[in-house]
């Protein structure tokens, strides 16, 4: 058996639509950062403009991992903080501009630390770890918020979206990296422990069925962005930008009053994007099932499941991205339209326009942007706008 790991992720931008949202998530592993730099760097796009290239890629298993905080001056003379994190199973940049910049990176470093204590099934004592262990646990109110949002988000898309996904994840090795393809009849008997039905909550405890697991590692990093949102406002920085794994969130503009510029990794080709985004104010997360993969007798398996039939989803998109104001959401929402594929994400985009938009990239290579990116999203491809 081969056996592929990248991992990354896209990203970004709009310009002028205000959407609605409000979050932030978390949960996964740890591991260490092998090497900051290549998450979150600025390089210069094709034309001589400045972006952010939000691709990933995957470090050793380890533990979590912080650089120090470099502290300088940016080129329009303001105080720049930026660290490299390792948590929740990828690799992070954080980076905020104006006077208070150090300290509101040390404090959103600590929340990030703090949050994958909380959520990550990988660590023990974890929220999570303890539920899944004794089928009924109080939670921590992240741990509360985030499992509400999972499961309000799952009925909002007809169970594509289902965080009762964990043994499912387990038997296909992801949890482990010991891959497997499993046989249909232990695949037909781990559905039968999935559904939103299995989980109950009552005010912070939390009851599982028998057999029921759950796993945030689809909402977690976006609910972590959202709440590092929160703590940059808290300290008046005057700009931020987080990058955990790929997904992208920006507080307000860049320092010379212009939008960011978030590039989103082409899933075919590393080091080349699909088109680059201009936005302030949001979250830019993306799904793809070339984040996480194995392959088996020449075919790929990858981390994104159809809780429909306990497989891979395969419903016809190489890359989702959603861009919201709201963390959690388009963390939820990357992973929902990918499992439903073009016509249904198009479709559910449509119930919900003021809430998110979306840049979905078919397995044709076609591009699909919704109307309220479409002015935002800058690219050579020829795309297709969802109205
Ligand atoms: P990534 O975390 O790699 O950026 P996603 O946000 O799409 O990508 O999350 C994928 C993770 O979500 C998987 O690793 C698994 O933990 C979880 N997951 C997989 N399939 C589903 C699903 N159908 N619904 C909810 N969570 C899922
Ligand atoms: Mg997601």
């Amino acid at each position: 058996m081969k056996i592929l790991w990248k991992k990354g992720a896209a990203a970004v931008l709009v310009f002028v639509m205000l959407l609605s949202g409000c979050g932030s998530g978390s949960s996964a592993d740890s591991k260490t950062l092998s090497d900051g730099s290549s998450s979150g760097k600025t390089s210069s796009a094709s034309a001589s403009e400045e972006f952010h290239d939000t691709s990933g890629s995957i470090a050793p298993v380890g533990e979590e991992y912080m650089t120090s905080i470099e502290v300088s001056k940016n080129a329009d003379g303001v105080t720049q903080a930026v660290r490299y994190v390792f948590a929740m199973d990828t690799e992070m940049m954080l980076e905020a501009f104006g006077e208070n910049a150090e300290a509101a990176v040390e404090a959103a470093s600590e929340e990030v630390l703090r949050i994958d204590q909380l959520l990550s099934v990988g660590i023990g004592t974890s929220d999570i770890c303890r539920l899944n262990q004794e089928g009924t646990a109080e939670v921590s109110e992240d741990a509360r918020e985030l499992i509400c949002r999972g499961l309000e988000v799952g009925e909002s898309v007809d169970g594509a979206f289902d965080i009762t996904v964990y043994p499912l994840m387990e038997a296909w090795g992801f949890t482990s990296g010991t891959y497997r393809v499993p046989e249909e009849a232990e695949i037909a008997e781990l559905l039968s422990k999935m559904g939103a039905d299995k989980v109950t909550v009552d005010g912070n405890t939390v009851r599982l069925a028998e057999g029921t697991k759950i796993d945030l590692g689809g909402i977690a990093k976006g609910y972590t962005s959202g709440r590092l949102m929160e703590i940059f406002a808290s300290y008046g920085v005057d700009a931020a930008l987080v990058s955990l794994g790929g997904n992208v969130q920006t507080y307000g503009k860049k320092t010379n009053g212009e939008n960011w510029k978030i590039a989103i990794q082409d899933p075919e080709k590393s080091g080349k994007y699909l088109g680059v985004l201009s936005c302030h104010d949001l979250a830019v997360i993306t799904s793809g099932g070339y984040e996480r993969y194995f392959e088996e007798d020449g075919t790929t398996y990858h981390h994104i499941l159809d809780p429909a039939n306990g497989r891979p989803a395969n419903a016809g998109l190489r890359s989702v991205t959603v861009v919201s104001q709201d963390g959690t959401l388009a963390d939820a929402l990357s992973t929902s339209l990918y499992v439903l594929g073009p016509e249904k994400a198009a479709a559910y985009w449509r119930e919900h326009p003021g809430d998110f938009g979306c840049i979905l990239e078919k397995d044709d290579g076609t591009l699909l942007v919704t109307e309220n990116l479409a002015d935002s999203f800058t690219t050579e491809r020829t795309m297709e706008v969802i109205k």
